[in-house]
């Protein structure tokens, strides 16, 4: 059967052995599931050849009840009208990825690749401990900042500024650090923070692809969630299926073994 990547025209002939597995796109790099294509290009063609006949049996009628000349030749203006839409059809259909460039050497006349070109991704979740370990690390990393807010707290670092507008100020700080260091860190190419490039795992959608930061951004704020109630948010990586904690299953995250 053949299937279309969803993130660029690229098609590729595939087994039903593909079906619902997620696959690697050569072309754009990205990740995505087979699912079954009869609903698409197959189906469109049929649906239009089905309004072509209607057409032309519709049209056939009322020529049937004009006569002599008039007759014949309206049948026949009817059925070059058919063919002429059934052609549109054919050629939207399959022409579709005309302006994809053919570049590769194992893609077929009609834009089409072998299975061979499709490669079988097989995710490995990160386990609870690695992402602990990573956690830590990223925690060691973040000294400096936890450092700075408790010198503000004690007033060795800017005395000047009261009770009150210390614990604000050592909010912003430890929020926004927080959030631009895990953020700008998973939505990169990286797709980690340096504890878990230490740890060798990295964040992805649920495709294997990298995320955006605004995706980033939601999955680290969701990680006061993951915090209440003791953090069982947290401990729900070691449980669940995909090993997501609450904080993953809400911005549709993934933390996998990186290779
Ligand atoms: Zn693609």
């Amino acid at each position: 059967m053949k299937i279309q990547c969803t993130h660029c025209p690229q098609q590729y002939e595939v087994s039903s052995g593909h079906l619902g597995k997620t696959v690697t796109c050569q072309t754009c790099g990205k990740s995505f599931v087979v699912t079954n294509p009869a609903t698409d290009t197959q189906n469109l063609l049929e649906k239009e050849q089905k309004q072509v006949e209607n057409l032309q049996a519709l049209m056939d009628y009322y020529a049937q009840r004009s006569v002599g000349n008039e007759r014949a030749q309206s049948t026949t203006q009817v059925s070059d009208l058919a063919d002429a839409q059934k052609d549109e059809t054919r050629k939207r259909v399959f022409t579709s990825n005309k302006s994809f460039p053919r570049n590769s050497p194992i893609t077929s006349e009609d834009g089409c690749m072998s299975q061979s070109a499709l490669r079988i991704v097989t995710m490995s979740y990160a386990g609870f401990w690695k992402r602990a370990v990573a956690s830590f690390i990223d925690g060691i990393i973040f000294c400096p900042v936890t450092f700075f807010c408790a010198g503000i707290q004690s007033g060795t670092i800017c005395p000047t500024i009261t009770g009150d507008h210390r614990f604000l100020l050592i909010q912003v700080i430890s929020i926004v650090t927080g959030w631009l260091y895990c953020a700008l860190f998973e939505s990169s190419s990286k797709q980690a923070t340096l504890g878990k490039m230490a740890v060798g795992i990295k964040v992805t959608d649920m495709n294997g692809n990298r995320i955006s930061f605004g995706r980033a951004s939601g999955r680290h704020f969701a990680k006061f969630l993951s915090s209440l109630i003791g953090g069982i948010g947290w401990i729900m990586a070691a449980f669940t299926q995909k090993k997501q904690g609450l904080h993953d299953i809400v911005a549709k995250c993934l933390v996998v073994i990186s290779r």
